[in-house]
């Protein structure tokens, strides 16, 4: 069996694009995980994804209950898992409500990081038992916003979790729209899930690295400003923001490349320092980038570790 990648979220943006890159390649088969089973048909088909290389399995990242599903079918398919990337991702910013998933979390941080908390704890056991050739690896996409060494990972509304206390009031089944138990801002609810994405890598690091020999890595591939994501953003904002990243910030970068940049991520053996989050120049060169400082905290890590594992039933 050739070595298998699950992509989540695949059917547009990064993840299709990487899904593409590797799929060609000839050396992966790529599990795209998709909520919408017949739109990722028709965009692995129309980005020419040999059918040989992949298959589409359901998955809806808002419901634990299809994250379980998941995880039982992709196991029926006797295939071998060698790296897990964690890529959907819902971003709201103009919601004026919080919208609740059935398990009853607000719906950005429950697809973007409950959700995928939840797929890698449970499919870790699968990524061990690859075979010994295996690069091993499990990657969640982070977002600039985690790094404060940019002009963009400073805009207002910042990122910040507080003490957790509305993410962990959660445990005793009250909603709270905000995980730092403040009033809801849909642009913050995203930049809070990516530091979930991003605190949860560094925390799986130090918990499972030596324990398993898995590698567990987070990135920032650049803006790719006209990707799906930014689809409930003001009609302005869609219009500006790509040559304003282009031209201003020089941060763009477009949807093939990106797609390169997390591939690369996934197969190049000069990438699997473990509990690294990788960043490129604008010429392409992949490097070590620094986290924020709430991304660095350890302690609030194992907190949020300690809160999710509850959450989503594990603990
Ligand atoms: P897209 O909106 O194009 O892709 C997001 C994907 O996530 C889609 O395939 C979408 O499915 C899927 N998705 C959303 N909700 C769920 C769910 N409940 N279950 C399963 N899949 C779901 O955005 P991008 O490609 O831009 O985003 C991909 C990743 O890149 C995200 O993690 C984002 O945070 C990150 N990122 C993006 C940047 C950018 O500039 N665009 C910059 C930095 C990071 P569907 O097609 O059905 O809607």
């Amino acid at each position: 069996q050739k070595p298998t990648v699950i992509i989540t979220g695949a059917s547009s943006g990064l993840g299709l694009a990487a899904a593409r890159a590797l799929g060609q390649s000839g050396d992966w088969h790529v599990v795209m995980a998709c909520r919408d089973f017949s739109k990722a048909a028709s965009a692995a088909a129309a980005a020419g994804i040999p059918k040989a290389n992949r298959t589409i399995m359901h998955l809806d990242l808002a419901s634990f209950d299809s994250v379980r599903q998941f995880v039982d079918n992709f196991r029926n398919s006797g295939r071998r898992l060698d790296v897990l990337v964690c890529n959907a991702a819902v971003y709201l910013p103009t919601a004026k409500e919080p919208t609740f998933t059935a398990d009853g979390y607000e719906l950005s941080v429950a697809t973007n990081h409950l959700g995928h908390f939840l797929l890698t704890n449970l499919l870790l056991e699968d990524i061990q038992n690859a075979p010994a050739d295996s690069l091993k690896r499990v990657i969640i996409v982070g977002s600039i916003t985690g790094n404060t060494n940019t002009l963009a990972g400073n805009v207002p509304p910042k990122a910040d979790l507080g003490d957790l206390r509305g993410l962990a009031s959660g445990i005793d089944g009250r909603i709270a729209p905000m995980i730092n138990g403040g009033d809801f801002d849909g642009a913050k609810a995203y930049k809070d899930s990516k530091v979930c994405n991003m605190l949860t890598v560094r925390e799986l690091h130090r918990r499972l690295h030596d324990k398993t020999g898995i590698t567990f890595s987070s990135l920032y591939p650049g803006c790719i400003a006209e990707t799906g994501l930014f689809r409930n953003h003001i009609p302005l904002f869609r219009t500006l923001f790509p040559p304003f990243q282009k031209y201003i910030t020089k941060g763009y970068v477009s949807e093939e490349e990106a797609g390169k940049r997390l591939a690369q991520v996934v197969y190049d053996p000069k990438l699997s320092k473990s509990g690294t989050y990788w960043s490129w120049s604008n010429d392409s060169e992949s490097f070590e980038n620094q986290v924020s400082e709430e991304v660095s905290d350890g302690a609030k890590g194992q907190k949020l570790w300690e809160i999710s594992e509850k959450l989503v039933g594990l603990a």
